[in-house]
């Protein structure tokens, strides 16, 4: 029998909801492509409901439980008494969320000595050194598509947001105050703006749909261009390298996965080439840029504004420039875990589950490493090699 460790964040600081702005959720049964939604044999949980917190469970207590599985869930996942790392030793299965990561460096795959399988409740398995999984055979696995059309709704709600000057002007009427010249002083249309995204996957293709009705200019780049159909449907530029593409741009968004290839490809050198006054929305993961260089750009005006729900670490420490940064829309890491993904991703952590125990494959889209290498997913989106450097810095919130 497995002991499974769960971590997921704190529930709300009012306590477990004991109901919901909403009765329901919309039936969604393909995602777009025709991919179909987690299919599970079965489900222990409301939809629309609080599954992503620890009281949650990801609704998987009754199931594991009645398997004869042990579950551990915890909040407490950074630092050397965390229970996380008492936990890890003797675990079989660990579950993540890229919202609260449990970041498994290579230090704790070793120590983990009956890890199988690393489990993303969600879509981004940075948080776990894929060099280790792969060395150490560990399986990495993650819920494909549960969140992606999620995260591009949230983009489209930045861009809008950054260049609107929606946040700002918000904040003057919760002030009291009717000061149009200081709302409007920063806000423009997107109409007829060039927007780019680095990568066209499932989010990234996803924003470039929604925002074609706003009539803005629609750039990508990806290291696989798309069908030639598809560009033409929504008058796509393709461009070979991100640079091109950012000195045409007043509109960047970043869409890829975070892997050594990617790590800080947004530095002080590349944002020279952004045209002045660009904007930048990033909910891929907080370490595809440096983090000071977007700081500096925002302070000097060469970005006009930066957006996103993705910090490195996470949680982001009490003192991160980000959270003090001029003009910035930044949120916690939440554009993935609305309550419609978290159905979704709960459902397929529990197919993934079933499949593990039940002796059957994995999905391949699911799969991004497996038998001691990159696999499914993982083959084509990522590359081998480790990004948690630097994760044990997320103990610092628990002290700040
Ligand atoms: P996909 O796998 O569908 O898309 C990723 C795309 O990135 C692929 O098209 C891939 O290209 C491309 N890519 C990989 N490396 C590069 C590179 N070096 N340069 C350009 N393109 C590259 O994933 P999703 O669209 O669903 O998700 C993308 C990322 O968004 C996730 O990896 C995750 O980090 C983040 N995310 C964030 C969430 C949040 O809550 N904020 C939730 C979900 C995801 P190709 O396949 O052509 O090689």
């Amino acid at each position: 029998m497995a002991k499974v460790v769960c971590v997921l964040y704190d529930d709300p600081i009012d306590g477990y909801p004991k109901s919901y702005a909403r009765d329901d959720l919309p039936k969604i049964d393909h995602y777009p492509g025709g991919q179909t939604l987690p299919t599970p044999k079965a489900t222990d949980f409301q939809p629309g409901t609080l599954l992503g917190s620890v009281s949650g469970e990801l609704g998987l207590r009754k199931y594991l439980e009645e398997n004869g599985h042990t579950l551990i869930v915890t909040s407490d996942k950074d630092g050397p008494d965390s229970v996380l790392e008492r936990e890890i030793v003797d675990a079989d299965v660990v579950i993540s969320q890229p919202f609260w990561p449990a970041y498994l460096t290579a230090e704790r795959i070793a120590k983990a000595k009956n890890l199988k399988l690393a489990l993303t409740a969600g879509i981004g398995s940075d948080h776990v050194d894929l060099q280790a999984a792969i060395d150490g055979g560990v399986t990495v696995a993650e819920v494909t598509y549960c969140n992606s059309i999620s995260v591009a709704e949230h983009v489209v709600m930045m861009i809008l947001g950054l260049v609107r000057n929606y946040i700002p002007s918000y904040q003057w009427v919760v002030k009291g105050g009717w000061n149009i010249a200081d709302c409007v002083t920063r806000s423009y249309d997107v109409e007829g703006m060039h927007v780019g995204t680095v990568a066209a996957g499932r989010i990234g293709l996803a924003v470039l749909k929604r925002l074609k009705p706003f009539d803005m200019h629609l750039h990508y780049t990806d290291r696989h261009r798309l069908p030639e159909a598809v560009e033409k449907e929504l008058g796509l530029t393709w461009h070979a390298t991100r640079e091109e593409m950012y000195e045409v741009c007043d509109v960047v968004t970043l869409n890829c996965p975070l892997h050594p290839e990617t790590e800080h490809m947004i530095n002080d050198e590349t944002l020279k080439r952004f045209k002045r006054g660009a904007y930048l929305v990033n909910t891929a993961r907080g370490k595809l840029c440096d983090r000071d260089a977007i700081a500096r750009a925002l302070e000097s005006g060469q970005l006009a504004g930066y957006a996103g729900d993705v910090w490195f670490p996470q949680p982001a420490p009490k003192d991160h420039p980000w959270r003090s940064m001029p003009h910035h829309g930044m949120t916690p890491h939440i554009s993935g875990t609305s309550l419609s993904a978290q159905t979704r991703y709960a459902a397929g952590t529990r197919e993934i589950l079933e499949c593990f125990f039940e002796g059957r494959p994995i999905r391949d889209e699911y799969l991004i490493v497996d038998g001691g290498k990159l696999a499914g997913t993982g083959a084509h989106s990522y590359s081998a090699g480790n990004a948690t450097g630097g994760s044990e810095e997320a103990a610092k919130f628990k002290r700040g």
